[in-house]
């Protein structure tokens, strides 16, 4: 799959060619990771963050935001949550969240492993690297940090550095890799100032890197964020801007099937609020293999708004346990192991 060839599969406006697309981004997902669908528990255990993204609702700068931390304890028991509902990963996700010290991580990280069969997945932002190779020994197996975009001058504008800390994503995800973690990544579709070329980049990218796992979601604009007013602060030549569209990240679901053949793709919560219908089952039925219900309790979905209407507010983790194997079964499809 070359450049152009992507380049044309994102901007043909033929439906029939679209729906050639859906058709082998399916096959080929058939093909190389099976029917089977794997459920990844998420829990968002803490909206703290000290950086400014300029599209998140979770940036420091917002003061709305009533921030929480999970304990310990109230983590433990979504873990083993997790594990009775036949999970087989939990993903703990937060803010990039400096409250919390690499010795408090590396504690709850060791205790899932001594009290679950689980596998965990950090998604914890752009950490240094002694506490993130502290992590992988305490027993962490994957991370997932995208990039979010790969024109790095948009990146810099949407990523104000936090001090002397992070910067460079791309360089991170190869350093995850040399410290033995399975790496994820991805990118978001629709973000104002990107460009069909360069989300053409994004998915080369993501066949460059070797992920193994690929998160691909719409941009959905947050009035709390300077972003959300993006009209106002970026242009691109005419027609040449990614629409922050339903549609797109489906696209771009397809294409990323069809150039990483074999990389676990979930279909995502944003996917679901733009389309609470049917968001999921599209995504998996145009090349995505894994879904992510949310285990994070009720009390605390509020306070992780991201972005603005996120789907499964107003659910439990059993709620959405039911929610995703009723999905599933409802496209013919079955639950991994
Ligand atoms: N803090 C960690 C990080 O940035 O990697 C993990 C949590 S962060 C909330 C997870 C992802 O949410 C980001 O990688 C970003 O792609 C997505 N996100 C944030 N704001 C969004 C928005 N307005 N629309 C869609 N996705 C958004
Ligand atoms: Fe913080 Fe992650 Fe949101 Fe950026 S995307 S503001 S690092 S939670």
């Amino acid at each position: 799959m070359t450049k152009e060839l992507i380049l044309h599969w994102l901007k043909t406006t033929d439906a029939r060619q679209v729906a050639r697309l859906w058709k082998a981004a399916d096959d080929v997902r058939r093909q190389y990771v099976g029917d089977d669908i794997l459920l990844r528990g998420l829990l968002e255990f803490s909206n703290f963050c000290d950086r400014n993204c300029w599209y998140c609702g979770l940036r420091a700068d917002n003061t709305t935001v009533e921030r929480y931390r999970m304990s310990e304890d109230e983590i433990l028991d979504c873990a083993h949550k997790g594990m009775r509902y036949g999970y087989g990963t939990i993903v703990l996700q937060s803010g990039e969240d400096y409250g919390m010290s690499a010795a408090w991580m590396e504690n709850v990280i060791r205790r899932i492993k001594r009290e679950t069969n689980l596998a965990i997945t950090l998604s914890l932002g752009e950490r240094a690297g002694a506490e993130l190779s502290c992590w992988k020994t305490a027993g962490a197996d994957r991370y997932l940090l995208r990039f979010e975009t790969s024109n790095r001058s948009l990146y810099d504008q949407i990523h104000p550095r936090c001090g002397e800390k992070g910067g460079d994503r791309i360089a991170l995800l190869k350093k995850l890799e040399e410290l033995g973690y399975e790496v994820g990544s991805g990118v978001m579709v629709g973000i104002p100032g990107q460009t069909y070329e360069d989300l053409a980049n994004d998915i080369e990218l993501f066949r460059s890197l070797g992920l193994s796992m690929i998160g691909v979601g719409p941009y959905i604009p947050h009035t709390g964020t300077p972003l959300g007013y993006a009209d106002k602060l970026m242009t691109v030549p005419d027609g040449e801007q990614v629409p922050c569209s339903e549609e797109m990240p489906y696209r771009v679901i397809a294409l990323t099937r069809l150039v990483c053949p074999s990389a676990n793709i979930p279909t995502t919560t944003a996917l679901a609020t733009l389309n609470i219908s049917y968001g999921r089952e599209l995504g998996l039925s145009r090349g995505a293999n894994i879904v992510m219900p949310n285990l994070t309790p009720k009390k605390y979905r509020p306070m992780y708004e991201i972005y603005p209407s996120k789907a499964c507010i107003d659910e439990t983790a059993a709620d959405c346990r039911v929610c995703m194997h009723r999905r599933i079964a409802s496209i013919g499809r079955t639950v991994g192991r």
